[in-house]
């Protein structure tokens, strides 16, 4: 259940931040497409476009139906949880930590979609100022410690 009350309050591997798109399976792609969400063909094989368009109100809306790699998929902090390693509201405490950081970044680059994407594109375009820079490393290398990992997508 605690499991299942961490993610629910963060989807941060579903709505952009963590991920830009998530690999499917070769057998999954015209599942996905019926349901209407995006899939990307890539040099490395499809995938599905995040910020995920099944995710509803921090809820996945095809949950018993969703594909492999969502399946299997558990970053570090839901390990740690899993594993007894951190409680619940610790666990949270870190799903706030991040909000707060990747709400800093956008708040610094007003606009729509992931923070971090909206970085990209404002570093390449040559207008992150050092400022805005040094809350994107804030917020990047904070999900990358806590988050990514564990499983691959
Ligand atoms: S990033 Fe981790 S804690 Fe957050 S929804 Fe995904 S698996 Fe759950
Ligand atoms: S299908 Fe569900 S679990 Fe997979 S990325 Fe979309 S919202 Fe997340």
């Amino acid at each position: 259940m605690s499991l299942a009350t961490l993610c629910q309050r963060c989807a941060l591997c579903c709505d952009g931040n963590l991920f830009a798109t998530v690999p499917l399976h070769a057998g999954e792609v015209d599942a996905v497409r019926r349901r209407g969400l995006v899939v990307l063909e890539r040099d490395a094989g499809a995938a599905l476009a995040q910020p995920c368009a099944a995710l509803q109100a921090q809820r996945c809306t095809i949950y018993d139906d969703r594909p492999g790699p969502c399946r299997s998929y558990e970053c570090m902090l839901y390990a740690a949880l899993a594993a007894d390693e951190v409680g619940l509201d610790d666990a949270l405490a870190v799903v706030a930590e991040a909000r707060t950081r990747l709400g800093a970044v956008a708040a610094a680059l007003p606009g729509d979609g992931p923070p971090l994407a909206r970085a990209r594109v404002a570093a390449r375009e040559g207008h992150l100022s050092p400022e805005t820079h040094a809350l994107v490393v804030r917020a990047g290398e904070f999900l990358e410690r806590r988050f990514r990992g564990h499983t691959r997508r």
